[in-house]
């Protein structure tokens, strides 16, 4: 028995609609799903109400963009030239959809969103590259707006032939049209999901791109510090021996496991259960849920 915890909805930027993940899940041969949408919470009721009809495991889960410079204020001598680039994503489990804490971090994200797309737009513009601000949020449907929509607009219009070129040439890190919003803190997020009652996990940790894996685990033992729960080991990005090296860090920081594809429909190229996590991921994560929640 396999899940996937984690995947993104029409409620952030992936192209189904939440209620519509139980079903191509059950078809893809999960038991349990997570909803992990970026910087809200919005999908997760219809999520969670589409999974009982369903009869599949549903954990509601967020995933917030936190400020990477956690890794780079690590003392000098501890870590020495991490960089201050890279992406460090972390996300919630079995969190309250409703936490009014957890609301307001959301609107403070969408609000650094409706900073930084029209800056990206407006960087494009001055590339020669012709897009509207109003296209890109009228394909996102008015939610959370990402550069996944801003590139799907770059495809339409045939200025890239991708998603993926539009990173490569101008949205990714290092190109021509990149613009950094993610300032929160990493402690904030950590602790906005713990005092919704969720479980902190740090996703994807390749793509933080450190140097060396003294790097990682100096930010690890900082981020447990600040109460990190445990390590998205498997990923549509991760290789086998970086799973095996991040179970193996997992295990000896005492922390928790976790993994999925990060499906995002049409808008990725990874599928449902492309990661095959064991179904046991999903118990110990609902036990460890269970015992602080009754703590
Ligand atoms: P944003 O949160 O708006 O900065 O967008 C981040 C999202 O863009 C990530 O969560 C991915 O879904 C997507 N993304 C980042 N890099 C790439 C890439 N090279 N190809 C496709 N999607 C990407
Ligand atoms: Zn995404
Ligand atoms: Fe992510
Ligand atoms: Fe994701």
């Amino acid at each position: 028995m396999f899940c996937d915890l984690h995947m993104h909805s029409t409620a952030s930027d992936g192209t189904d609609p939440p209620e519509s993940l139980p079903t191509l899940a059950k078809d893809a041969g999960l038991a349990a799903i997570a909803l992990t949408d970026h910087d809200t919470a919005a999908g997760l009721p219809a999520c969670a109400d589409a999974a009982s009809r369903v009869g599949i495991a549903f954990v509601p889960g967020i995933e917030l963009s936190a400020d990477p410079r956690v890794a780079a204020s690590l003392s000098e001598t501890d870590a020495p030239g991490i960089p201050a680039t890279g992406t460090l994503h972390i996300l919630g489990y079995f969190i309250r959809h409703d936490d009014p804490q957890l609301a307001k971090l959301e609107g403070w994200l969408r609000e650094a969103r409706a900073q930084r797309n029209p800056q990206i737009v407006s960087r494009l513009n001055q590339l020669g590259v012709k897009i509207d601000y109003d296209d890109v949020i009228e394909l996102a449907g008015g939610r959370v707006v990402g550069r996944p929509h801003i590139a799907q607009v770059l495809v339409r219009k045939g200025y890239v032939k991708s998603i993926h070129e539009a990173f490569v040439r101008y949205l990714g890190e290092g190109a021509a049209a990149h613009v950094r919003k993610d300032r929160l803190a990493a402690d904030r997020a950590i602790d906005a999901i713990h005092h919704a009652g969720g479980l902190a996990m740090l996703a994807h940790p390749v793509q933080l791109r450190l140097p060396r894996p003294a790097a990682l685990e100096h930010l690890v033992a900082r981020l447990k510090d600040l109460g990190l729960d445990g390590i998205e080991t498997r990923h549509c990005d991760h290789s086998a021996r970086d799973t095996a090296h991040f179970e193996d860090l997992a295990n000896r920081f005492d922390l928790l496991t976790t993994g999925g594809s990060d499906y995002h429909g049409s808008r990725k190229t990874c599928r449902l259960n492309d990661s095959r996590v064991p179904y046991s991921a999903y118990e110990a994560l609902l036990g460890a849920h269970t015992a602080r929640a009754a703590g």
